[in-house]
């Protein structure tokens, strides 16, 4: 069995008056084992069959392997389907089976954590939300648009879509959304590489609307093919 190293950098960011520590766990690259290069980010040896649980408060970028400075909003996707692909493989429960007593049950506990966390860092906004909650500022179902004019622009884009009756229309209020949304996430990692969270918050919650909108643009079509 083997362990994190210990925090190799505390994090303090400071969000008003609430000081929060963001722990950056450095997981094992080699096996302490046979000491041969982890095939992943997870601790898990294909090559002697070692495999450990990893700490609970390791967080999903430590998990997948991503540097979570110095940019924590935009990673690139293809890279991290690559390290969840390969953190996968290297502990499918079925591969550890018939490694030793316990030992699938081990690789259950970090295939679920590395499904989950791939699940929160794929999307933006899953992403953004997870970001938001490390940092101490996590979005509440009750948090509302505060900005009149976003939010007449929304409502006037669900008209748009509500009153459609031809799929270009609808099509077309779907690329407006689109363009508002990829502005968002231009704002979003700006906002996030400042640090400035209640910003970063401001603008997910307009993520958000935007993405009511284009769910309701979307079903329109799947109803109306
Ligand atoms: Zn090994």
């Amino acid at each position: 069995m083997f362990t994190a190293r210990a925090p190799s950098r505390l994090l303090r960011p400071v969000i008003g008056s609430v000081h929060r520590t963001i722990s950056t766990f450095t997981l094992p690259t080699s096996c302490p084992s046979c000491k041969a290069a982890l095939a992943s980010s997870v601790p898990a040896c294909l090559k002697c069959g070692t495999i450990s649980t990893v700490p609970v408060d390791v967080n999903n970028y430590s998990l997948l392997g991503i540097p979570y400075e110095p940019h924590k909003f935009a990673l690139d996707e293809a890279d991290l389907q690559k390290r969840f692909r390969r953190a996968q493989a290297a502990c499918h429960p079925d591969v550890w089976t018939a490694k030793g007593e316990g030992k699938k049950d081990v690789a259950q506990d970090l295939s679920s954590r590395v499904n989950d966390a791939y699940k929160r860092l794929r999307d933006p906004l899953s992403r953004l939300n997870y970001l938001l909650e490390l940092n101490g500022v996590a979005l509440e179902a009750t948090d509302k648009l505060e900005d009149e004019a976003f939010l007449m622009k929304i409502l006037s884009l669900r008209d748009d879509i509500d009153e459609a009756t031809e799929r270009e229309d609808v099509e077309a209020t779907l690329g407006e959304t689109q363009e508002n949304i990829e502005n968002a996430l231009e704002e979003v990692t700006k906002h996030v590489s400042e640090g400035n969270w209640a910003a970063a918050k401001s603008a997910s919650v307009r993520l958000k609307y935007l993405e009511g909108v284009r769910a309701a643009g979307k079903e329109w079509i799947q109803e109306n093919e």
